[in-house]
């Protein structure tokens, strides 16, 4: 065998290994199982076949841990191929040894790339075939008694369910996780670990969407952190990320529970907040506004800054698209900016609020 198709046998996946590794060990006590059966049945070579499979497997359970990884997958694929065609060329087509070639078939796609699988599955198909129609044209070698041979296929048929039942689950588990892993890097921004973009996005579509069917409250904090540029440009970009890092966790927590915050891009911020007015998305607005005015930010980067953010706040209207709502937070951030800085500024041009220091930049 060439060594290219050899390492085709390998699985390519390292959870696969995991998986192979306990299915040798599992395997191993079904043949001290079916060692004990045979030795009962009055079947010694039968039982002495076992024998040979216990030491293959555990064998193959060594070299996994070693990392022999194509020699223990070549002994597994050795094993059940040779054993099923002993069993079925011995005691018969019913004692349902073949059915342990059909295990074969899932694990083939999940352990190679397509070409291999696909060569293996045929080679599979003509050695089951195969078997099957000697079963056909050719009596049992060493046939055992009835009520036995029900007991092997019965044996036979529960442990390839087991095994069948474990498979599955092991690949339902790892298409979860693998789900759960693309979920999370998909609506995540890396650097802050908030919802990133995309995700505010989506939520507030459905806001938008929920608001139009059952007139449920909704606002909208847009923040920008002020003259954030500088500290990049005298501290660098790693303290910039840092100065962003914190910021996020201060906006986490002076959240309420159930409002939502994302990075909307670089220093911008959007805060979702459900069931809340303007009025009361002004004091959440406040209430963030001061608590990162007065955050001891020379903790973070050993220098003495103070930073500042400025906020604009709208409220869903019937008619509002998610581009309306948020260009209106949009256009009062932008006043709000105009207006000084460390500011909050509502949609509405009557009512906004103004700090009472209200310049915000690097202090030296
Ligand atoms: P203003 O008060 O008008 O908002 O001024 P500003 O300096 O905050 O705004 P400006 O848009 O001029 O600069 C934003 C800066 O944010 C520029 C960009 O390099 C920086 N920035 C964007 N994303 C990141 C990031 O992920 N990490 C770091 N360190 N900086 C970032
Ligand atoms: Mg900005
Ligand atoms: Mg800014």
């Amino acid at each position: 065998m060439e060594l290219s198709s050899l390492s085709a046998l390998s699985p390519k996946r390292p959870q696969f290994w995991q998986v192979a590794k306990r299915c040798c060990i599992i395997a191993a006590f079904i043949d001290v199982a079916f060692f004990v059966i045979f030795m009962l049945l009055d079947s010694p070579l039968l039982a002495w076949i076992n024998l040979l499979s216990i030491s293959m497997y555990l064998t193959a359970y060594w070299a996994y841990t070693t990392r022999k990884n194509t020699l223990a997958t070549l002994l597994i694929w050795a094993e059940v191929l040779y054993h099923s065609a002993f069993g079925t060329l011995l005691i018969g087509w019913d004692s349902g040894f073949h059915y342990f070639l059909l295990m074969f078939v899932p694990a083939i796609f999940v352990s190679m790339s397509l070409k291999p699988a696909i060569l293996s599955l045929c080679g599979l198909w003509i050695y089951y075939v195969s078997l099957d129609l000697f079963g056909w044209y050719y009596p049992p070698i060493q046939p055992i008694r009835g009520d036995a041979l029900v007991l092997v296929h019965l044996f036979n048929l529960t442990v390839v369910f087991a095994m069948f039942a474990y498979l599955a689950l092991y690949y339902l588990n790892k298409v979860s996780i693998t789900h759960d892993k693309l979920r999370f890097f998909a609506t995540t921004d890396p650097l802050t670990r908030l919802r990133n973009r995309r995700h505010m996005s989506e939520l507030l579509k459905r806001a938008v969407e929920s608001y139009q069917k059952e007139q449920r409250l909704v606002s909208v904090l847009l923040l920008d952190l002020d003259h954030f540029k500088t500290i990049n440009d005298t501290y660098g970009h790693d303290a910039g990320d840092k100065v962003l890092k914190v910021a996020a966790d201060i906006l986490r927590d002076t959240a309420r529970d159930h409002d939502k915050v994302s990075r909307w891009g670089g220093e911008e911020f959007l805060v979702f907040l459900p069931r809340t007015n303007l009025n009361h998305a002004a004091q959440v607005a406040e209430r963030i506004r001061k608590a990162i005015a007065k955050y001891p930010w020379h903790t973070v980067i050993n220098e003495k800054i103070t930073l500042t953010t400025s906020i604009g706040v709208s409220e869903l209207k019937p008619d509002d698209s998610v581009n309306t709502l948020v260009k209106r937070a949009d256009d009062a951030l932008y006043r709000g900016k105009e207006a000084g800085r460390n500011w909050v500024e509502l949609e509405s041009e009557a009512s906004c609020r103004k700090p009472k220091a209200a310049s915000s930049s690097l202090s030296d």
